[in-house]
């Protein structure tokens, strides 16, 4: 079976649940190897084991936290050549984008970002994409090369599947860009404690409707409650009501979540850009004719300081 590179998003040898999620998928089209890089590279092992790695390939140095993305395009690269893999899926966080174009670019390859799904061709493995502001899914191949797939988060479910998971030294050399940008320093953003926006299960979401910075308190509170995200609108962003890390669409994050919950928010396109490949959608807005009723699941018309406070309690007493 052909062997499918998967790129290792840790933090210290704590995987983060998309690449569980990319595991899954490879497992679709082949034999999943992992790549693991950096600082913690080889305690990654035993939890990619867990979930279908077979081999696990680390290589620990400094550069990958001192320098941007070419010493991991690097380490890729060197893995592409060592593997000859099927494929190779990343992440599409903002840096896992960076990392699979240069990759592409690199090895001669097509490349396809955003995927939300993948399945095994005859002709090599099938994307599934969401395009124009989540209007078409379109399903793809890459037709060039070595295909390098970035795939969104929450795009599959995290499978236990016990697996060899040897760990193989990967024998890396930095190319002279690797050090050309240096990290300078790094300021920790205040944790809020609750889960990373374009990972989460579920997202809460305000809108103008929320009608002020002080009344987000209402958003966390449902959020908090259920574990999930916040996310905000632009027009609530752009008032300064909420930080534009939180903000969901088209010039903000793109999110996917199982649950997303919209309050005060209308439903403009370049919103639900951001949102529309949500498993389930529910909306809360006191205009019946908004149009996020046209895409939600579930709708409650309604003023949002009368409905959120009671789900709240609600969901706190279950
Ligand atoms: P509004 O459209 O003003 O809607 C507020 C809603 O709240 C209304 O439906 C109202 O009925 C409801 N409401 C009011 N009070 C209550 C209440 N008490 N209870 C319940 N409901 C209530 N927007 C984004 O969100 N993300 C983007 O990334 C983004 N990118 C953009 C990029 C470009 C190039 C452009 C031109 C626009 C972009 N926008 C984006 C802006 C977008 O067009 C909308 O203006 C924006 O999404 C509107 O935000 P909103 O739904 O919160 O506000």
């Amino acid at each position: 079976m052909a062997e499918v590179l998967v790129y290792v998003d840790h933090v210290d040898g704590a995987v983060r649940k998309p690449t569980l999620e990319l595991l899954t998928l490879a497992r679709r089209i082949g034999e999943p190897v992992a790549v693991a890089l950096g600082n913690g590279a080889a305690d990654t092992a035993a939890t990619l084991a867990e979930h279908g790695a077979v081999k696990v390939l680390t290589h620990e140095a400094s550069e990958y936290a001192e320098y941007l993305v070419v010493p991991k395009v690097d380490a890729l690269q060197a893995a592409v050549e060592a593997v000859s893999p099927a494929a190779v899926l990343v992440p599409s966080s903002a840096e896992g984008k960076e990392i699979a174009a240069r990759l592409a670019l690199r090895i001669g390859s097509g490349i396809i970002t955003d995927a939300v799904d993948l399945e095994a061709g005859d002709e090599g493995p099938v994307a599934t994409q969401s395009v124009f502001a989540a209007s078409f899914t379109t399903k793809s191949r890459v037709s060039k090369g070595t295909p390098v797939i970035t795939v969104k988060p929450n795009s599959a479910a995290v499978e236990a599947a016990p697996a060899a998971g040897s760990v193989e030294a990967l024998d890396v050399s930095f190319s002279a860009q690797a050090t050309g940008t240096k990290i300078t320093g790094r300021t920790p953003r205040e944790s809020t404690g609750r889960p990373e926006l374009t990972e989460a299960a579920i997202v809460v979401s305000g809108g103008r409707g929320v009608n002020g910075a002080e009344n987000f308190s209402i958003i966390e509170a449902l959020a908090d409650s259920l574990g999930a995200a916040v996310g905000a609108s632009r027009a609530a962003v752009d008032a300064g009501w909420y930080p534009h890390t939180n903000q969901v669409g088209q010039t903000g994050k793109s999110v996917s979540p199982q649950l997303y919950i919209a309050n005060g928010i209308s439903g403009a396109i370049q919103h639900r850009a951001g949102m529309q490949t949500s498993k389930t959608i529910v909306a809360v807005n006191k205009d019946a004719e908004a149009p996020i009723f046209d895409l939600v699941d579930y709708g409650v018309v309604g003023d949002l300081f009368d409905v959120v406070p009671q789900l709240t309690e609600e969901i706190k007493t279950r």
